[in-house]
């Protein structure tokens, strides 16, 4: 992808935008772009340095993506809507051609790094709870009060906040700037962040406490639990990725969201809104909560990966009302005139609450709640779903899980 309209090559230490940006470390890379962690020279801050691969359909999707978020940035004049802010934006020329780049504030891991951390366990509810309230925020504003709908939202699309405060000098806070190019200036790799740290810290102490006491004892003791690691990890996050984001008013796409996140009006094509952000919302509260995706659909000989997509959301959710089922562009393709799948014909159903307490271990009370919390957001009928702002009232959100029982049930499977 390094090539002529792909991505732009950055070595530790480049410059950007006549000097003022110095190039530190990759952050993540996505389809559109890679991420650097560069210094501003102009504020001694450390900002996060989005370059867009150079193509003329990544330009342009880079030019939207800077609209939606210079609004953003205007109607949150105090920065705390949970959406990540646009400091700068300026073009750079390169050996692969022009490329947009977007200067944004530095945030942290993305949310799929969080759930791979703890090795797709899930984490606690009670960590769920804090990001679930952050992403309700960022969609209400979103939603309500510019008209915006996200249409990509996905755990990689969901950061937390950096555990370095960026405003502090960054002397102070640990981390000196690298300006001078450094000797055989090696393209910087992705940088270790502060969990990743304090897991391999954990780790190394593990293994030297179980050598020590095998010395001593000779038995075999149990490495810690991976959802400690996260303890004391501040859940606060932010929406991030624009690029494919669109008002309301005017839609770029028919097809948009990835796959796992999609919700069915957009597969059967009977028109979204900034309910379809809903959908793509409770799947991710799932996954957080499980570890797992809420539904991973694969084609197979004798059906697409679209109707295996309809047939696991069915199986939780309950049969699609006809009338919905029957009412998209593409119906056709998948449903028969009673509303039937054609082609796959006998679904397992199983209740999301069901589901939780049998494969994910969760206690019975954690279970029903969590599902009166999520199936309403997974409604068939998009206009059903409640909103963003709905949602924050839900008292699912304001009750703290004391004791988590499903982390005492999990400790004993
Ligand atoms: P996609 O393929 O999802 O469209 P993309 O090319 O549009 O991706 P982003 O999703 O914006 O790129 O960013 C890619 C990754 O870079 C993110 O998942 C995240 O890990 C990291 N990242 C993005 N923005 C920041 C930031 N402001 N601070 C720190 N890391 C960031
Ligand atoms: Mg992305
Ligand atoms: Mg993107």
């Amino acid at each position: 992808c390094y090539r002529k309209g792909g991505y732009h090559a950055v070595r530790v230490a480049d410059t950007f935008a006549s000097g003022r940006y110095v190039a530190q470390r990759k952050l993540g890379w996505g389809q559109f772009s890679t991420v650097w962690l560069a210094f501003d020279t102009q504020t001694q801050k450390y900002v996060g340095l989005k370059i867009q691969k150079s193509a003329p359909e990544f330009a342009q999707s880079a030019q939207r993506e800077i609209e939606v978020l210079s609004a953003i940035a205007n109607g949150d004049a105090s920065n705390s809507r949970c959406v990540v802010r646009l400091i700068d934006r300026f073009k750079h020329i390169g050996p692969n051609g022009q490329h947009w780049c977007m200067v944004l504030e530095f945030l942290g891991d993305n949310v799929l790094q969080l759930i791979r951390y703890n090795r797709y366990k899930g984490l606690g509810l009670d960590k769920v709870k804090e990001i679930c309230k952050c992403v309700l925020t960022g969609l209400d504003y979103l939603h309500r009060e510019l008209g915006i709908i996200h249409t990509d939202l996905k755990p990689e699309n969901i950061l937390l906040l950096s555990t370095i405060n960026p405003s502090k000098d960054p002397v102070k806070s640990g981390m000196t700037p690298i300006l001078e190019k450094p000797e055989g200036n090696p393209i910087g790799g992705v940088a270790m962040s502060a969990i990743e740290r304090k897991l391999k810290q954990r780790a190394k102490r593990a293994v030297a406490k179980i050598s020590s006491r095998r010395a001593s004892m000779g038995g075999l003791v149990q490495a810690p639990k991976p959802d400690r690691c996260l303890d004391g990890i501040d859940m606060r996050c932010k929406i991030v990725d624009f690029g494919n984001a669109c008002w309301d008013s005017n839609k770029f796409a028919e097809e948009i969201q990835t796959r796992q996140y999609r919700s069915p009006e957009v597969i059967l094509q009977s028109g979204y809104s900034f309910s379809a952000d809903m959908w793509s919302f409770a799947c991710i509260a799932f996954e957080l909560a499980t570890g797992e995706m809420m539904f991973a659909p694969k084609g197979a000989q004798g059906f697409s990966e679209d109707e295996d997509h309809l047939a696991l959301m069915m199986e939780v959710l309950g049969k699609m009302p006809r009338k919905i089922a029957i009412g998209g562009l593409r119906s056709k393709n998948y449903f028969d005139r009673h509303g039937d799948l054609k082609r796959i014909r006998r679904l397992k159903y199983c209740t999301l609450e069901r589901l939780l307490v049998d494969k994910f271990k969760l206690s019975d009370t954690d279970a029903r709640e969590l599902a009166e919390f999520l199936c309403p957001i997974l409604d068939f009928a998009p206009d059903k779903r409640p909103t963003a702002q709905q949602c924050l009232q839900h008292p699912w959100l304001n009750t703290k899980n004391l004791i988590s029982e499903s982390s005492i049930e999990k400790a004993n499977v």
